[in-house]
């Protein structure tokens, strides 16, 4: 029911209806400053310190198939991160809900990545306080960092030699954050060395995540994912939740770089793009070197979770989008 070939045909028959829209936000839409516009004509004031500085929190939720998906997960988690960050998100938590919700029903986009964005603002004073910080949101398609068809056959990726993932000590990790220096650079690495994705080391001896992903290790029917040093992913906590249910084990816990090497199986989460299978890493398969049948299992759960009420709700297009 919702095995890989399926799931991937239900979304590419509503993608052929999507193309096949005229809505002036089928493409994707922005709310800056209250106004919405079409995504690709929406501006940020080049002053904002989100701009200058990164200086900004921010999330990614997604809708699937016409539901909203772990959306108060994605909410409570930026609200934490705006905490720490000493930000405050200018609209309160019900409108900021139905703003999303409407942007969304108003594009028809039923697959869609949703981004907001909360920036210090532009008035350029030492307390924190007196910053009016900005929000911005957007709506767009539905983002795969692994395009399907690679995750039938799984990605490439290596370990990084040349970068480190920033430490904590420097950067709270479990801040979502901007900051894609470490990550840009492996990327850069990953391509020089003919692979797509990197995984990037904490500098002694374990790994922690890639480019907005959480990195999953299989071995011996239990699952291991690093406890520290990376953003506490959704879609990772949503794949501890379906390994649990199929009576899988997941450790939080340091992550030794040599456990991947001789792992069974080796998967990375987002919400953009789900549970991505890795099938070669540093040039060499993973297990078999094919999707394995736990990351399938898992993989099969992770997308019957979205028409879960407990996780989704389903929005309310108007007929005309
Ligand atoms: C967003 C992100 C993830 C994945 O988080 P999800 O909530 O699963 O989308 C992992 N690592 C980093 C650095 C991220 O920015």
């Amino acid at each position: 029911m919702y095995s890989m070939e399926e799931v991937f045909a239900g979304y590419n028959r509503r993608q052929a209806t999507l193309k096949a829209s005229s809505n002036r936000y089928a493409e994707g839409v922005a709310w800056v400053a209250g106004e919405l516009v079409p995504l690709d004509e929406a501006r940020i004031p080049i002053l904002d310190q989100g701009f200058l500085r990164s200086d900004l929190t921010y999330d990614v939720p997604s809708v699937w198939d016409g539901r909203f998906f772990r959306l108060d997960d994605h909410l409570d988690r930026l609200q934490a991160s705006c905490e720490k960050m000493r930000l405050r998100i200018p609209l309160d938590r019900n409108t900021l809900r139905q703003t999303l919700i409407d942007m969304v029903a108003k594009s028809g986009i039923r697959d869609a990545y949703v981004e907001l964005i909360v920036t210090r603002g532009l008035k350029f004073v030492r307390e924190y306080q007196s910053y009016e910080n900005n929000l911005y949101l957007m709506v767009m398609p539905y983002v795969w960092a692994m395009p399907p068809q690679v995750q039938l056959t799984g990605g490439s990726a290596v370990v990084t030699r040349t970068v480190r993932r920033t430490p904590p000590g420097a950067m709270d990790p479990t801040v979502k954050n901007l900051q894609w220096g470490d990550f840009v650079r492996g990327w850069i690495e990953a391509m020089d060395r003919g692979a797509v994705y990197a995984l990037l080391p904490d500098g002694d001896g374990n790994i922690t995540e890639g480019g907005g992903y959480n990195i999953v290790v299989i071995k011996d029917g239990v699952l291991r994912t690093p406890s520290r040093g990376v953003l506490e992913g959704v879609t990772r906590k949503t794949v501890i939740e379906v390994a649990a249910k199929l009576g899988l084990e997941t450790l939080l816990d340091f992550v030794p770089v040599d456990d991947l090497y001789t792992a069974d199986e080796l998967l990375i989460c987002t919400t953009a793009g789900g549970v991505m299978p890795l099938t070669e890493l540093d040039g060499r398969p993973v297990g078999g070197g094919q999707v394995g049948p736990l990351t399938r299992r898992i993989w099969e759960g992770y997308w019957k979770a979205h028409y879960d009420p407990k996780h989704s709700f389903e929005i309310d297009y108007p007929a005309s989008a």
